[in-house]
């Protein structure tokens, strides 16, 4: 059962920021022979073979063209980010006494769960070199700055509801004063580059907290960033793991920006997921706007599991739990993409691989979160279903999942992917 906690607790290891959770991908599908495609290049695909690429090293699409003719397209789409504090332009700031870093919110945290615990910086360098400029992933990879709390003596307000401010709290301690103007050194050092030659950056927050398997029979897991490497990396197993389709093109793609909304040139509401569909299908001769109907995609974005000590906060009926299963989310103003016929076929999908589902839905006084699946659809519209594992403490710097989810996540995945889905004249779908 704790296969694939691990394999998934090593790729989160390996995986600080979006980059490197591309690069992860990316690596994985080189070892499973999938051939890496260039936007400028001319893409001559092979029946049968694997691709991918990648979109500002932070966002990647892979697909495995099939056997004969593309009728329908199986996609699961996750996300690559997840929220944490970028470096200001200007990111050092000398206190008089120390070197603190100056940086902004990236996503919805919550905040507190940053303070007095191990960090570090991950991103991406620009640099400058003879043969051009180029970016370099980085991950410095060592304990590095940390944001310590007031003590409870200078704040008594701190178990009372305390609110922290971006500007002012959350700003972490890089070193003493003399540490000045040194940053930029340690990160180039970390990317084996030379400081003077980098003329740009991406750089962000990570937690250094190992991640690990916990409770009576081990059947928890908590890390950074399970949403929503929890999901890509289980459908990126789905996806490796299934069999190769006779009409259906099969593809896994994994989104950056999910946090601030999608709607970025490498974000799920750019155009390049649709102009790569229609490229493929271009190259075989298919028309995408005919393969759309019988197409389906899988939203995989983690879900809120019941809280053991707030039960009032999730909906009575639509309440799932950890270890439960995939969740199937639904909601009347499509923050959700999943309607009755995505849900019943994947439903069915589910059922007829043995992999259990829950619902979840919002409390109706609470507007909850949103998803790609919907801004995606816009774009490409094909039957979505929005699904996900249950889990504890979304967006907390260190959450909390079941370790059996991993494997149902796989299990439905891969079931979705070998599903072909056809449309007849009539409406009725068969799978
Ligand atoms: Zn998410």
């Amino acid at each position: 059962m704790h296969v694939y906690t691990k394999q998934l607790l090593e790729f989160i290891e390996n995986s600080p920021t979006a980059y490197q959770a591309v690069d992860s991908s990316a690596k994985i599908l080189d070892e499973q022979g999938f051939v890496r495609l260039g936007a400028q290049d001319a893409w001559e695909l092979e029946a049968g073979k694997g691709y991918y690429t990648v979109q500002n090293g932070t966002s990647i699409i892979a697909f495995r063209m099939p056997a004969g003719k593309i009728d329908s397209v199986m996609l699961a789409a996750s996300h690559s980010d997840s929220p944490t504090f970028k470096l200001k332009a200007v990111c050092e700031a000398d206190t008089g006494d120390y070197v603190k870093l100056n940086t902004e919110r990236y996503g919805g945290m919550i905040l507190s769960t940053w303070l007095d615990k191990p960090l570090s910086l991950a991103g991406r360098l620009v640099v400058k070199g003879e043969q051009g400029i180029k970016t370099v992933s980085v991950k410095v990879d060592r304990d590095l700055v940390l944001i310590p709390n007031v003590a409870i003596h200078q704040n008594r307000k701190h178990n009372d509801g305390f609110a922290f401010n971006a500007q002012t709290d959350m700003m972490p301690l890089y070193g003493m004063s003399s540490a000045k103007g040194s940053l930029m050194a340690t990160v180039a050092e970390a990317a084996g580059v030379k400081a003077e030659d980098v003329v740009g950056s991406d750089l962000y927050l990570y937690n250094r907290t190992p991640a690990t398997i916990w409770g009576a029979d081990n059947a928890f897991f908590s890390a950074p960033r399970i949403d929503n490497l929890m999901c890509a990396y289980g459908t990126l197993q789905g996806f490796l793991q299934s069999a190769a389709a006779q009409n259906t093109l099969q593809v896994w793609a994994c989104f950056d920006n999910e946090e601030t909304g999608s709607r970025t040139k490498q974000g799920a509401g750019a155009l390049w997921m649709r102009d790569t569909l229609e490229r493929v299908c271009e190259g075989c001769g298919t028309d995408l706007r005919r393969v759309l109907p019988a197409s389906m995609m899988l939203s995989a974005d983690n879900a809120h599991a019941k809280h053991p000590n707030h039960p009032e906060l999730s909906d009575a009926q639509n309440a799932p739990r950890m270890g439960g299963g995939v969740v199937i989310k639904a909601n009347a103003s499509q923050s959700y993409a999943t309607d009755g016929i995505s849900c019943a076929i994947f439903s069915e999908i589910c059922k007829k691989a043995g992999v259990p589902t829950q619902s979840f839905a919002n409390r109706s006084d609470s507007p909850g979160g949103s998803t790609l699946g919907s801004i995606a659809d816009t774009l490409l519209p094909m039957n979505t279903v929005d699904i996900g594992m249950a889990q504890l403490a979304m967006h907390s710097s260190y959450e909390t999942a079941a370790c059996a989810d991993n494997a149902h996540v796989v299990n439905a995945s891969r079931a979705f992917f070998e599903t072909a889905i056809k449309l007849d004249a009539d409406g009725n779908y068969h799978i």
